[in-house]
């Protein structure tokens, strides 16, 4: 019998993906279900961008890339970086990879080693964790509730540190909670890593998803000794509704990418290359698609937010960004696990429990689906929540 390494027998399975199974199971068998489990864009990727690939595609761009990616598509995130978010990255200094998921998954590889310690803020996205653990490296948890606003203080983050400490995993706008950080409280936490000379993990996938005005910022640009210390990851999966394509991006200092490729070559070879055609596009073309789906996302909120909160029971905070809303249902006096179950069975409802970003007592929702589902998910929680009763 083949065993397996210890590696493995420490990983969580992704509680995302079991809910999400089944609730696709029971919609195959023909049921009427509202799926709060999403976590993507239930929007095509735009027609010119998908036209670009095609034509990448039938122009025969069908061979291996170079590993690091296609030279004119990192010429073009760096473009993108140093426009919009201010950070000076060369093209050397960029990886394109294989979601935005693989690109972090490199670099946490790459800085993190046997028995260092990698801070993550609770809740936190479901792969943090394991990718940490992996690295043969110790997840310590920063706890944050709503209360908080589900954000780190610069306090918590010098009080974590010790001499084992590698790595802050920052990720804002926030997956599962929507949270985003004001400008302040991002300097907060950049001075305490750069007294520590600790690095900076900064998943910044969902900063097209950002309301009510507000605009992205990202920590590196909060000067050149915080820009030396961070990684900057991104992708296309939320911004362009690209989820399928598997197109991510890291940039951080040379060294770092360089490590992080050299993992990248002896592993995946990079990313698909008629694919990265249509990254190109996707960065050389009009924006207007982006903004045309952040716009209905900050509606949906708006919906999903109001909705959650007129249950009896339920309560919710407004979300700064992302496409989720994370409830406290501590008053139903279930854990988020049967109470999603239950949901799930009794009123075919889907959605995701906190247990699985750490953070019992809540329930993640995601508004990426259209408005009639958001409207229609909402009385089957009042009738959900009405029937267990507090
Ligand atoms: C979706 C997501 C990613 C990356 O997804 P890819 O599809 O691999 O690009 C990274 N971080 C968070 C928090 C996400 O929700």
């Amino acid at each position: 019998m083949i065993q397996l390494a210890e590696r493995v027998k420490a990983l969580s399975p992704s509680m995302t993906l079991a809910i999400s199974s089944r609730a696709k199971a029971m919609r195959q068998a023909g049921l009427d279900v509202c799926d709060f489990a999403v976590g993507e864009p239930d929007f095509d990727t735009p027609e010119f961008i998908r036209r670009a690939a095609k034509a990448a595609l039938d122009d025969g761009k069908t061979k291996y890339g170079p590993a690091a990616g296609l030279p004119r598509l990192r010429e073009l995130i760096a473009e993108k970086l140093n426009r919009e978010n201010n950070l000076p990255y060369e093209p050397e200094q960029i990886m394109v990879s294989t979601g935005g998921k693989q690109g972090l998954f490199n670099v946490l590889l790459a800085i993190l080693g046997d028995g260092d310690e990698a801070l993550i803020p609770v809740p936190y996205w479901v792969s943090y964790p394991e990718m940490v653990k992996m690295a043969r490296t110790r997840p310590v948890y920063l706890p944050t509730s709503e209360e908080t606003g589900f954000r780190v203080t610069p306090g918590q983050l010098e009080a974590a540190i010790n001499d084992r400490t590698r790595a802050l995993i920052l990720n804002y706008p926030a997956n599962p909670t929507g949270a985003v950080y004001a400008p302040e409280e991002l300097s907060g936490l950049a001075e305490v890593a750069a007294a520590h000379g600790i690095a900076i993990v900064s998943d910044e996938i969902y900063e097209k998803l950002i309301y009510d005005g507000a605009e992205h910022l990202s920590i590196g640009s909060l000067g050149q000794h915080v820009f030396d210390l961070t990684v900057t990851c991104n992708g296309f999966s939320k911004a362009y509704a690209a989820t399928g394509w598997r197109l991510g991006y890291a940039a951080g200092p040379e060294k770092v990418i360089q490590a992080a490729v050299s993992i990248q070559s002896h592993s995946t070879s990079g990313a698909n290359t008629f694919a990265q055609y249509g990254a190109i596009a996707a960065l050389e073309g009009p924006q207007s698609e982006v903004e045309r789906m952040r716009l209905e996302f900050e509606a949906r909120r708006s919906l999903m937010v109001e909705g959650v909160n007129s249950v009896p029971g339920l309560s919710c905070a407004m979300p700064g960004g992302a496409f989720y809303v994370f409830p406290s249902i501590s008053e139903t006096g279930l854990d988020s696990m049967s109470f999603c179950q239950r949901l799930l069975e009794q009123e075919k409802v889907a959605a995701v429990p906190g247990i699985a970003f750490g953070a019992e007592g809540y329930v993640r929702l995601s508004y990426a689906t259209g408005r009639e589902t958001i409207a229609k998910g909402i009385e089957r929680l009042r009738r959900f929540v009405g029937s267990v009763g507090p």
